[in-house]
Formats: structure tokens, sequence, C-alpha cells
């Protein structure tokens, strides 16, 4: 628990800030606990500020972006959850021959990163169409469809250090695999990075038929995702041998419940949230899932999505 003089010296610090907020509201499972302290900086200034200070502090800290790949625990999450919906900032900064770079700040939505290539007719986003949340989360995350993944169109990404330096990596120094930007193969002191903008490398394309294409893409997506429902996306990551989803449905475990989380019947991998779900109701459900998938196939599922609180 933090102390009251410490809560008391962020709020005057600190612009936006909260105490004992509901994660839920932060979610797209909409579940799970408080945030001790919620903090959404304005500027990349004032982010890189918070995160040197709760560092001298030795506060605990844990960034998001919109939470659709979160699952946050019931009992919530101590220290400062910072939020970097309020950075959303995008421009083109430099066309040569057939590249165009574009500087997005970590708060800003994928989708409207796509939009904005489409726009400015230019492509290499569209593998990205439909999926949610933040730019920085997507990075984080290596975000990607059988289309692609981040890493195919990140130039650089700007981070910023425990001491609230900014420091520019180009992708060549950064290693990313199947759903997980790694930062372990770093110097030490570059264990805690955050990720505070991304320079995208996209091409000159067509836009009409980049524009023909995301409709289409977002279509097949409504098909096949039970999107009326919360949930957190793909809940496991697909193992080598069979997507999740297939291993989960040749189990018979889609329309399962626990409490108000279910399988979806529309795609086995997405865990909604059909009725005031708690978080453990879906870890309760994610824990059958996993061991009939193994009692059947031997194969272990590992989560996509962050578990995060206590
Ligand atoms: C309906 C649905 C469909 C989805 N489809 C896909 C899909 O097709 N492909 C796919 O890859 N994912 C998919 N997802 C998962 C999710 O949308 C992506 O992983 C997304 O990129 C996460 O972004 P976010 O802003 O919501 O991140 P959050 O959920 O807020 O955070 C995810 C992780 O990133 C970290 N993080 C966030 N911002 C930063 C930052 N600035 N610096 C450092 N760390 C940070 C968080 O700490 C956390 O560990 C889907 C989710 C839903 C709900």
């Amino acid at each position: 628990m933090m102390n009251d003089t410490t809560k008391n010296e962020l709020k005057e610090k600190f612009s936006d800030v909260h105490f004992n907020e509901p994660l839920k509201k932060h979610t797209s499972f909409r579940t799970g606990g408080d945030a001790e302290v919620f903090i959404k900086p304005t500027s990349i200034k004032e982010f890189a500020e918070i995160i040197s200070y709760i560092n001298i502090k030795n506060i605990p800290l844990l960034v998001i972006g919109s939470g659709t790949n979160l699952l946050v625990k019931d009992n919530g999450v101590k220290g400062v959850v910072l939020s970097t919906k309020d950075l959303k900032e995008k421009k083109i900064v430099k066309s040569e021959g057939v590249n165009t770079y574009i500087l997005a700040t970590a708060g800003i939505r994928t989708q409207t990163m796509c939009n904005f290539a489409i726009e400015n007719s230019l492509k290499g986003m569209n593998f990205a169409v439909g999926i949610p949340g933040t730019i920085g989360g997507a990075v984080w995350m290596n975000a990607g469809t059988q289309m692609g993944s981040m890493e195919d169109v990140i130039h650089s990404v700007k981070f910023i250090t425990d001491k609230g330096d900014l420091i520019e990596m180009k992708k060549e120094e950064l290693k990313f695999f199947y759903r997980k930007l790694s930062l372990t193969h770093l110097n030490k002191t570059y264990e805690n990075l955050i990720i505070a903008d991304v320079s995208l490398k996209l091409k000159a394309g067509d836009s009409k038929s980049l524009k023909k294409e995301s409709q289409e893409l977002f279509k097949k997506r409504k098909e096949n995702q039970p999107l009326s429902y919360p949930n957190g996306g793909s809940f496991f990551k697909n193992p080598s041998e069979k997507p999740a989803g297939m291993l989960i449905d040749l189990c018979g475990l889609k329309g399962l419940k626990v409490g108000g989380a279910m399988v979806s019947n529309k795609h086995a991998n997405f865990i909604i949230n059909s009725s005031d779900a708690t978080t453990n109701d879906i870890l309760d459900l994610a824990s059958i899932i996993k061991e009939k998938v193994y009692e059947r196939f031997q194969i272990n599922l590992k989560e996509e999505v962050q578990i995060v609180g206590s």
C-alpha cells in the first residue's frame, strides 16, 4: 500500500490522478479490481516525469493502453497504473522514394493508424485492421494476424527508461517473437523500458484498393469473432501443432461456462464475459480448458492475454 504523503504528492505533481480506479472500466473483458492509483499522462514529457518519480519512490508500475489484451485479477493492482490513452498524436515525418515514415505516440488507436495509412495511400498496415487497442500495446504484443505483424512495419521505437530519459532504438536492435517484443537481450539498465512512440515505415499504395481490402477484413472479423460480448481477443497463443481454437473446439468446450465466463460458441479461443463475470470465473474456465486440451492432445496451452494484479 502506498502511503498518503506519496499519494498527495502524485496528485499535486501530475494532472490526471485517480485513486481506487475500477480497472473494469479500462479493460475489454470488463472485469477485475481497482488500481490503487491511476494516472493518465497528458504528454510524453509528463509520462516520462511520472515514470522517473515512480522509480525513485520504488512504487510498482503497470502501463496500459486500451486493456484489450489484459486480464486484471479481482483484487486489483497495487501501485500506479499509467494509461496512455491521452497520448494520441500522429504525423507523417518524411517520404523517401517509395517509403513514408509515420510517427505515432503510444496511446493512438491501432485502427486510427490503419485508417490514416489508407487516407494517405500508404500500404503495410492492413494486416492490423480490426485489432483493437493502442499502437503502444500493439508494439509491446507484436500484435498481428495471418497477414503480418507489427515487426513488419516498425522502423524504430522511442522508449522511456526508468530514469525518465527517452531513447530511440532501431528495429534491428529489438527482438520480436510471436505476440511479444523482447527486451531481455538489452543492457540491464534498459530492462523496464516503456514505449513512448513508434516510427512506422510504410510504402506507397493505392487508397481505393486498400480501403476495399480493409472493409472485407472487418466483415470477416464480425463473422468470426464474438464482438457483441466483452472479451480479451484470443485467450491462448496458437501452439505450433494446431490453432488453439481448433483444439478447444475438438474437446467440445464451446459454450462451457463458469459463472459469467463462457467459451464463445463463435470462436473457441475467445472467452467471453457473458454476464457479470469475475476474473476468477475467467481464470477457472481457462484452467479447465488447459486441462482438457492437455488430457486429449498433450499440448500445454499458454495464455496470450496478460494476467496482472493480485
Ligand atoms: C476482439 C479482439 C480482437 C483481437 N484481435 C487481435 C488480433 O487479431 N491480433 C492480435 O495480435 N491481438 C488481437 N487482440 C489483442 C489486443 O487487441 C492486442 O494485443 C492489442 O495490440 C493490445 O493493445 P492495448 O492497447 O489494448 O494493450 P493493453 O491490453 O493495454 O496491454 C497489453 C500489454 O502491453 C503492455 N503495454 C501497453 N502499452 C504499453 C506501452 N506504452 N509501453 C510498454 N508496455 C505497454 C501492457 O503492460 C500489457 O502487458 C484482440 C483483442 C480483442 C478484444
